[in-house]
């Protein structure tokens, strides 16, 4: 009953498990396709599903029962695609690992989540071996691999392909409560420990719909999809569930991610979207600026997890005709909280201020609310001008973290999440990152944007990369510091002067860099963001000559 009427609605479960099976029903023929080396496997959306069911009958039989958790080490490739599906629809709970974190912080990892067993590449064999021995709670290890299984000191180890080959496929998928766990994520913390995010099937399942809207990444049946982000982090921003539950042809990078693997990839496969950080795409833009490659396939990609620089979105519009859909959003998120889709009374806007919107994060899909708050938990308006604390809520945003006392410092009393970045959103709704709280440069009482500064020195046609750190002042508290790598014979002089003049146009004179370091790379987070903790602890004890 509905209100006391008399008419009711189904009972239905919003699980992964129909996302997988309308893709085996309706597109039974179109392929996952994984790159190895010089070849291409394929596999079709039949094949897929009939996989799935064996992994889940093979997990079965190793012990696997519901809500347990289920690690994987890998790149992203045809049986992480499988992993995926299989264990969620199985009741199981897939846990992403990132290969690229320290030692330690993986070993907390897999034993705060308790993971029964871990399935990896068996390129990744030597990363994990080492840490098997301090890992509690794994059963088993199953390694995926074409070939015999490879010698390995790990305990316990079973071969994927051995495992599906014993099984027959034939699996009744069990009826899944759509508030059970499904995945889970853990982000790679500043400070302490990760920590762990537990998503819903149904999270995951109305993230799937709000991701593929037309106004959100437009994902459609005919597209051919490269997620490029990797499945070990943040969920790969859904783009495994969207591209499956629309149909695409999906093409997986696996350990191939540099610059000229991209541009073949994209060459060869036609594809039509592709999604990652902007390190990726910054690195891609000089293999095809240098190269001759003929990616006129490409119509868009969704960039995000760190600020996409303007001057790329906008060499990649007008060299490439290639729309950046610049996204935001955060592993609390299943991941994603906005994206810059333009409005339609927009459509006649100069490219210039089509540009400027593009640059900015973007509005939220359907299923995600937000809004700035100041210090003192009043609400700012949506001004354009205003900077606060961003925060949301949503079907798709957790409600805690993972067996963590930490969680409550991070919600609202009224059930809002808090971000950790600072925003402002202007009246058409779109938000622009200021910057994470803790990077922000306090100075005098103002804050300084790392984020703009960095943006608009990225401008120069001699930089690649671009950080700005705050460094202590005697006298302002802090000061921004511009930490800055340029193209191979640049003249850094000419640079640094270049940079000021470009920098003077948009910024007040107190907003300038006290400094322009020169430097070989900008430190990187496991995901590939720019690591300010380890610039910060580079340059700590820096001095800037006192300034009025
Ligand atoms: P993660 O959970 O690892 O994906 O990190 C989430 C954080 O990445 C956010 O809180 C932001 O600080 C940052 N981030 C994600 N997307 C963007 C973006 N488009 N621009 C600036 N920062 C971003």
């Amino acid at each position: 009953m509905i209100n006391g009427l008399s008419g009711t609605m189904m009972d239905y479960q919003l699980t992964l498990t129909p996302i997988m099976k309308r893709a085996m029903q309706l597109y039974p023929n179109k392929e996952i396709r994984t790159k190895f080396g010089d070849t291409m496997h394929k596999v079709t959306y039949a094949e897929s599903y009939r996989r799935c069911g064996q992994l889940a009958q093979a997990l079965k039989k190793l012990g696997i029962e519901d809500g347990d958790r289920v690690g994987t080490f890998a790149w992203n490739t045809y049986r992480h695609h499988e992993l995926y599906f299989g264990v969620p629809c199985m009741g199981a709970v897939v846990h992403t690992l990132n290969l690229r974190l320290p030692a330690d912080q993986l070993i907390f990892i897999i034993n705060h989540a308790e993971d029964k067993v871990i399935f990896v590449d068996d390129t990744l064999i030597k990363l994990l071996e080492p840490l098997a021995p301090q890992l509690k709670t794994v059963k088993h290890y199953i390694v995926m691999t074409h070939g015999e299984l490879p010698e390995t000191s790990l305990p316990n180890v079973h071969s994927y392909e051995e495992l599906l080959a014993a099984e027959s496929g034939d699996y009744g998928w069990p009826e899944i409560d759509e508030n059970a766990a499904a995945a889970m994520c853990y982000t790679s913390g500043t400070t302490g420990h990760p920590k762990g995010v537990l998503y819903s099937h149904r999270a995951i399942y109305l993230h799937t719909m709000m991701v593929s809207l037309t106004d959100a990444m437009g994902l459609a049946e005919p597209d051919i999809l490269m997620p490029v982000v990797p499945m070990f982090h943040a969920m790969a921003w859904g783009l495994v569930y969207a591209g499956t539950m629309v149909g695409c042809t999906l093409i997986y990078p696996g350990p191939h991610m540099q610059g000229a693997d991209l541009a073949g990839l994209i060459q060869d496969e036609k594809i039509t979207v592709t999604a990652g950080v902007p390190t990726l795409w910054l690195g891609l833009l000089q293999v095809l600026e240098a190269g001759d490659y003929n990616i006129s396939s490409l119509q868009r990609m969704p960039v995000g997890g760190s600020a996409a620089p303007r001057s790329m979105i906008k060499a990649y519009k007008e060299k490439f005709g290639v729309d950046i859909l610049h996204a935001w959003g955060m592993t609390e998120m299943t991941p994603v909280g906005t994206l810059s889709a333009i409005k339609s009374h927009m459509a006649d806007w100069s490219d210039e201020a089509k540009l400027d919107l593009r640059a900015k994060q973007g509005i939220t899909p359907p299923g995600v609310e937000m809004r700035i708050m100041d210090v003192n938990g009043e609400e700012l308006p949506w001004d354009g001008e205003a900077m606060g604390e961003l925060q949301v809520r949503g079907p798709a945003v957790t409600a805690d973290y993972y067996k963590d006392e930490r969680s409550a410092d991070s919600f609202t009393e009224d059930g809002w999440f808090r971000t950790g970045d600072v925003s402002s959103i202007d009246s058409e709704g779109y938000m622009q990152i200021v910057d994470r709280t803790k990077d922000l440069v306090k100075s005098g009482g103002e804050w300084i944007s790392t984020v703009e500064l960095e943006n608009a020195i990225m401008g120069h046609e001699d930089v690649m990369e671009a950080a700005v750190i705050a460094i202590p002042h005697p006298k302002w508290q802090e000061r921004p510091l511009a930490c800055v790598v340029v193209s191979d014979g640049a003249d850094k002089a000419q640079v640094k002067a270049g940079i000021y003049d470009l920098l003077s146009k948009e910024f007040a004179k107190w907003q300038l860099p006290d400094d322009i370091e020169f430097i070989a790379e900008v430190p990187k987070t496991s995901v590939g963001k720019f690591d300010k903790k380890v610039l910060r602890k580079q340059y700590e004890g820096y001095q800037i000559a006192e300034t009025e």
